[in-house]
């Protein structure tokens, strides 16, 4: 029997001298520590969360104490070379670190990599005393003519934030309904609590009005993080949390793992983002990790958004998360615009509709602004049918078939093993109109060049900001009325404000809708939600087109009525069938490689594997080509892991982590994973 104190139960006084094994955790991508021998002079002494020098084959590495033991089960150890430091708040972090090695599927080393940055140098740490949070912050709330909507979520989530253990709440508020507002209170409200506050957005682009904000109420407190600040403003601020110096944190998702001594709030908003989720190891969720932390601090966590993440949805519905709703606007005409589907089946033209045509001159005649946007992930290997709008879609997994050209035509699904030959015509009207999705910004400027050449056109998307040095810049000359239509990419829909705009078009509303992943239909309600929110925010009225080859589709029906909720009962019931997140809990395996044949077959052995390992209780799904199916000059091939709930799943990829794999392939772990292409 191995004997283990672990952070939680020892201080340094108490620790016998029994115990001489300390299991170090180093960063180098395996799933295992180490256990050493602590020398005779430092039993007692060191402790879990100690930075240590160690002997690694004919290398020393820097690691973490872990844990200490009093014996190892492999016969002689090394002994520990040296003391470097100790973590700030290690036994907060130690215990992240351990969540996120088993959430995100990653070492322990590599974990703790993340959660403790490299420019701290531990060797020789200026120790200053702890401060409490928030004594520079107690400026004086701006009188706020709070809505009766905001009153009531202010007064449930005050009364959570009071509560010895909160319950996550979602803020379920339609754009401009005034969340911001409610945040800012809340904080100030955590600050007067002496409790420190988080607030996460999505994109750093948004943080300048925030901290505008943020610091004209909070003071010197507030401090900005993400990972692109220079090595010193980093280390600044690291530091300002673990001390307790800095009350108030904003920033992008790492945030999140912060060395926070007393977390009274974190806040996500626009919790449905994809961008909370790292596409990199550690592959973690912002929100689970935001939960976690709560959970460790009694702290409340606020997910706000108008089109939450059927996940949180879910949750708040069946009453584990409390619901705060807001759906009247604050700001602006107060009326939501007026959205409609255009029919494209019925259009001449392909790229415009005459409807919007029609639209966007009338708008210019009225001397007001409109935008375009087209969507940035163009998919032309989806098949569709011109005439009546079918889509060929796999029976299995419900998502769409993909084209494939090697040998004869093929239609795959890239979630399972399912194809079809390509049909000639159309399996539904039996028409010729079988043809690929596709557009782009390019074409769409053109287009409206042609048919309005008065108009003067703007457009933004990757090839037009490499050219200004900001999307800032671009804004500016917008809002400057400069010019009358902007076109541009899905960038167009974050949070920006342009009182004169009363026209939005979606040329292409299908496009999303039809990637071949289980979010698709999700992400299109949310992204047409926030695309529409842009339209009529002044003093006039606006107006939605969304051009659509399916005007029928739950989810554009629900985009056109602004009735997400709809569309979440709709899609709820279809992933119940299908079992998708959040009734079945997902993993995804990505095999690489340069050789195709290879890479495939190593997915096949690996997905033989887990079929015979987890039998019974998980289903493995694949593997299949996915939906980018060569990236970077690797073939890529995805399994799918589906078990009925993390904990049932989790062992298996403990296991998973261990087994060694062919170097000739590239493996990648994704738990809970955001997109499947
Ligand atoms: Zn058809
Ligand atoms: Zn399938």
């Amino acid at each position: 029997m191995r004997e283990v104190i672990s952070s939680q139960t020892c201080s340094a006084s108490e620790l016998p001298e029994a115990l001489s094994v300390a299991e170090v955790a180093l960063p180098i991508p395996v799933f295992k520590s180490f256990h050493y021998l602590i020398p005779e002079q430092w039993r007692g002494v060191l402790r879990p969360g100690h930075r240590v020098r160690v002997p690694f084959g004919s290398r020393s590495l820097c690691g973490w104490v872990f844990s200490l033991h009093r014996e190892s089960p492999w016969g002689r150890l090394k002994p520990i070379a040296e003391i470097l430091g100790e973590l700030p708040c290690s036994e907060d972090l130690l215990g992240l670190a351990s969540w996120l090695s088993r959430r995100a599927a990653c070492p322990l080393g590599e974990a703790l990599r993340s959660l403790v940055p490299s420019f701290l140098s531990f060797s020789h740490r200026e120790s200053s005393p702890p401060e409490p949070p928030g004594e520079a912050t107690h400026c004086p709330e701006s009188p706020v003519c709070w809505t009766e909507e905001q009153r009531q979520a202010v007064s449930v989530l005050e009364s959570e934030l009071d509560s010895p253990a909160p319950r996550p709440t979602l803020l379920y508020g339609v754009t401009a309904s005034g969340k911001t507002e409610v945040y800012l209170h809340l904080i100030q409200k955590a600050l007067g609590m002496r409790r420190q506050a988080l607030l996460l957005l999505p994109e750093i682009s948004l943080t300048p009005q925030f901290q505008e904000t943020l610091s004209r109420r909070f003071g010197t407190g507030v401090a900005l993080w993400h990972s692109r600040m220079p090595a010193t403003a980093r280390r600044r601020v690291w530091q300002g949390v673990a001390e307790g110096r800095l009350a108030v944190v904003f920033g992008a998702r790492s945030a999140v793992l912060l060395p926070f001594r007393n977390l009274g709030l974190a806040i996500l908003d626009e919790e449905q983002e994809g961008a909370y989720k790292q596409d990199q190891k550690p592959r973690y969720h912002a929100r689970d990790a935001a939960l976690k932390r709560a959970a460790d601090h009694r702290a409340l966590v606020v997910l706000g958004s108008a089109t939450p993440s059927l996940e949180t949805y879910f949750l708040a519905q069946n009453g584990s998360y409390r619901i705060c709703r807001m759906s009247r606007r604050v700001s602006g005409s107060g009326f939501f615009p007026q959205v409609r589907a255009v029919d494209m089946r019925r259009e001449k033209n392909r790229v415009l509709s005459a409807s919007l045509l029609e639209a966007l001159s009338e708008t210019l005649a009225r001397g007001e602004q409109a935008i375009l946007f087209v969507n940035r992930r163009g998919y032309s290997s989806v098949h569709l049918c011109r005439l009546c709008g079918w889509v060929a879609k796999c029976p299995r997994c419900g998502v769409s078939l993909v084209v494939h050209r090697q040998g004869a035509p093929q239609l795959r699904c890239h979630h399972c093993i399912y194809r079809i030959r390509v049909p000639e015509s159309c399996p539904q009207c039996k028409g010729r109109g079988l043809a690929f999705l596709g557009g782009g910004t390019q074409k769409i400027v053109a287009e409206i060049g042609a048919a309005l050449p008065q108009a003067r056109i703007l457009r933004m998307d990757r090839d037009a900001l490499s050219r200004h040095s900001s999307p800032q810049g671009l804004y500016q000359e917008f809002k400057d009325q400069k010019a009358q239509i902007l076109v541009g990419t899905q960038m167009l829909a974050k949070g920006f404000h342009f009182p004169q705009v009363t026209l939005v078009g979606v040329a292409d509303a299908d496009t999303a809708l039809r990637l071949p992943d289980f979010r698709s239909a999700e992400r299109t309600v949310q992204l047409l939600t926030q695309v529409a929110g842009r339209a009529g925010r002044g003093e006039r009225p606006g107006k939605v087109l969304l051009q659509t080859y399916d005007p029928d589709h739950y989810a554009l029906k629900a985009a056109a009525a602004g009735d997400y909720s709809a569309f979440c009962e709709e899609e709820l019931r279809i992933r119940r069938q299908l079992g998708y997140p959040p009734f079945m809990f997902l993993v995804r395996v990505l095999v690489s490689g340069k050789n195709q044949a290879r890479a495939e077959a190593e997915a096949e052995k690996l997905a033989q594997r887990l079929r015979e390992r987890a039998a019974g209780s998980l289903q493995v799904l694949g593997p299949a080509p996915a939906a980018y199916a060569r990236l970077r000059s690797r073939y890529r091939f995805h399994l799918l892991l589906k078990g009925p709930s993390w904990e049932k799943v989790e062992p298996y990829l403990e296991e998973f982590s261990r087994w060694s794999l062919p170097s000739s392939v590239r493996v990648t772990v994704d738990v809970d994973p955001q997109d499947l292409l």
